[in-house]
C-alpha cells in the first residue's frame, strides 16, 4: 500500500506532548505529511521555534506576543480565544490533530468536523463533553474520528479485524499511574513532584495527574463508549503496569485480540496520521525475551474512586460527563497550583455531581453551561 500524495495537517496544541511528537513524524516522513497549521496558548517562543522549522501557513496563538519575529512574518498570524479554529479555518489543512488539552479544545473539533477530511483526536476531553454531539456531527458529515489516545487506538487497530462480527467487550489497559501501589492516607497527600513522576509514558501535566487518581481512565471508559459505541457494561479496565498491551478487544467466541507495542505514544499518533497506512517512525522493536512477563491487576475502587465516578456518570447520560469533567479539570488546576491535597480531586468531583442540576445536552451551549456550574461548585468550594 503506497500513499501517493503528501497529506496536509493542522496540529492544534502544537507546543505539547502531543503536538510535539506529531512534529516528530512529520520531521521523519517530509513526504507523507506536511504541517500547515500550527498553534499553541501561551508558549510562543516554542511556537516559533516550531514555525521556523515547519514553515506552516498559518499559526495562532491565544495570547498575542509582543513581536513576532521577521522571519516569521510571511506566515499568517492568529491571536486571541478564537485563533485556533480562526487558524483551522484558513489553512485549508486536510487533517486536524486536535491536540488542545481540556473542554478548551472542544470548539476546535467541533471546527475540525465542519472543514476537515479527517480529525485526529487526542484531545479526550472533547469527546467526554460534547460526547454525541461530536460523534453525531462525524458521522453526518463523514468524517472519519481517529482515535490518538493509545488505548482507543489500540482497540481501533484490533477492530480492524473484525470482519464483521459482532464485540462482546472492550478491555482497556491502564498503567495504574504514578501512585499505582501507595495506600490510601498517602496517595491524600501526594505532592505535585510525586504525582507528575508517571512510571510508564511522558505527558502533559494535566492528564499526567489523572492517570494518578485513575479519572484518566474513567475519561477513557468514556472516550471508548462514544468512539465504538459501546455500552459502559461492556467495557471493562484491567491494570497492566508495563503498558505494554495498549488495549483489547474481546469477541464472542471468546477470543480476545490485543494489540502492543513499546510505550511511545507516537505509535497511536502516527498510526492515526497515516490511516491506513502505518507509519514507520523509527520505533524501538518489542524484546519479549528482556520483558520476561505482562502483569494484570483488578483496579482498585477504594484508593482510586474517580474511576467508578466517571463510569457511573456515563452511565447516568445527560450532562453527569459534562460535570465531573469541568469539576476535575478545575481540581486538577488547582492542584497543580497547590491550592489543595491531590486526595480533594475525588471530594471535588463528587461535591459538583451532587450540587449540579442535570441537564439534558441538545447543543454545544448546553455542554458549556454544565462545566460552568461544575466549575463554580469546585471554585466555591476552594
Ligand atoms: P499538553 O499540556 O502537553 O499540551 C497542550 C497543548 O494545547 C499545548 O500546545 C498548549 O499550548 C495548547 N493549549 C492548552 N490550552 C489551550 C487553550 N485554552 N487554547 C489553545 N491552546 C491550548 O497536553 P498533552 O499533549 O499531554 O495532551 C493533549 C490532549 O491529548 C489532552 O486532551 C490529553 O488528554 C490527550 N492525550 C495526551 C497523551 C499524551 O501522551 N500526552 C496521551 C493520550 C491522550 P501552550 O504550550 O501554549 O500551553
Ligand atoms: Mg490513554
Amino acid at each position: 500500500m503506497q500513499q501517493t500524495s503528501q497529506r496536509t495537517l493542522a496540529v492544534l496544541g502544537a507546543t505539547g506532548s502531543i503536538g510535539t511528537q506529531a512534529l516528530d513524524i512529520v520531521r521523519r516522513c517530509p513526504d507523507r505529511f506536511r504541517a500547515t497549521c500550527l498553534t499553541a496558548q501561551f508558549s510562543s517562543e516554542a511556537l516559533f521555534a516550531l514555525a521556523r522549522e515547519f514553515r506552516p501557513r498559518v499559526a495562532a496563538l491565544r495570547a498575542e506576543p509582543k513581536v513576532i519575529p521577521d522571519d516569521l512574518r510571511d506566515i499568517e498570524w492568529f491571536f486571541g480565544p478564537d485563533a485556533t479554529v480562526r487558524a483551522l479555518l484558513a489553512s485549508g489543512a486536510q487533517d486536524a490533530l486536535c491536540a488542545i488539552v481540556g473542554i478548551a479544545g472542544l470548539d476546535a473539533v467541533w471546527a475540525a468536523l465542519d472543514v476537515c477530511e479527517r480529525v485526529l483526536l487526542a484531545n479526550k476531553e472533547a469527546l467526554v463533553t460534547g460526547g454525541d454531539l461530536v460523534t453525531q456531527k462525524a458521522a453526518a458529515r463523514n468524517v472519519p474520528l481517529l482515535p490518538v489516545d493509545s488505548e482507543h487506538s489500540a482497540i481501533f487497530q484490533c477492530l480492524q479485524a473484525r470482519q464483521g462480527n459482532p464485540v462482546r467487550r472492550l478491555i482497556l489497559t491502564a498503567s495504574g499511574g504514578a501512585l499505582r501501589d501507595w495506600d490510601r492516607a498517602r496517595i491524600y497527600h501526594a505532592t505535585v513532584r510525586d504525582v507528575l513522576a508517571h512510571p510508564t509514558w511522558n505527558m502533559g501535566g494535566k492528564i499526567t495527574v489523572d492517570c494518578a487518581s485513575m479519572v484518566n481512565k474513567g475519561l477513557e471508559v468514556i472516550e471508548a463508549h462514544h468512539l465504538f459505541a459501546m455500552p459502559a457494561d461492556r467495557i471493562d479496565v484491567v491494570i497492566h503496569p508495563q503498558s505494554i498491551v495498549h488495549s483489547m478487544v474481546e469477541f464472542e467466541d471468546g477470543a480476545v485480540l490485543a494489540q502492543l507495542g513499546n510505550p511511545d505514544m507516537r505509535g497511536p499518533i502516527g498510526y492515526a496520521m497515516g490511516w491506513p497506512e502505518r507509519v514507520p517512525y523509527g520505533a524501538k522493536p518489542l524484546d519479549f525475551a528482556a520483558l520476561g512477563h505482562l502483569d494484570f491487576a483488578a483496579p482498585d475502587p477504594d484508593r482510586f474512586p474517580c474511576l467508578g465516578m466517571a463510569v457511573a456518570a456515563l452511565k447516568e447520560g445527560g450532562s453527569a460527563p459534562v460535570i465531573l469533567n469541568g469539576a476535575n479539570e478545575a481540581a486538577v488546576a488547582a492542584f497543580l497550583q497547590e491550592q489543595i491535597p491531590f486526595g480533594r480531586i475525588p471530594e471535588l468531583i463528587g461535591r459538583a455531581l451532587d450540587a449540579v442540576p442535570r441537564t439534558d445536552i441538545r447543543a454545544i451551549a448546553d455542554v458549556y453551561d454544565a462545566d460552568r456550574a461544575a466549575r463554580e461548585v469546585v471554585r466555591a468550594a476552594l
